[in-house]
C-alpha cells in the first residue's frame, strides 16, 4: 500500500491500530485493534475499505462478537 496523504489537510498518514466505536440504531458496537490510517497533522482517522466492510458485516450481525460488555447509558 502506498503512502497516502490526508484528504482533509494533506498531512502524512500513519498506520495505527485503534479502537473504533459505532452507534447504529441505538446499539453500540466496539471494534478493537482496527488498522487505520491516522493523519499526523489533524488527527483525522481514515478507515481502509476492508476494515469498514468488516465493521459493516459485524453491524449486520454477520460476525460473532469476541465478547460483550455492558455499556452504561445516562
Ligand atoms: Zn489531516
Amino acid at each position: 500500500m502506498k503512502d497516502s496523504l490526508c484528504a482533509q489537510c494533506g498531512g502524512k498518514l500513519h498506520r495505527k491500530k485503534t479502537t473504533l466505536d459505532r452507534l447504529v440504531e441505538g446499539a453500540f458496537y466496539l471494534f478493537e485493534n482496527v488498522s487505520v490510517q491516522m493523519c499526523e497533522q489533524c488527527g483525522e482517522i481514515w478507515i481502509p475499505g476492508s476494515a469498514a466492510e468488516r465493521m459493516d458485516q459485524a453491524i449486520r450481525g454477520k460476525l460473532k462478537p469476541k465478547r460483550r460488555i455492558p455499556v452504561p447509558v445516562y
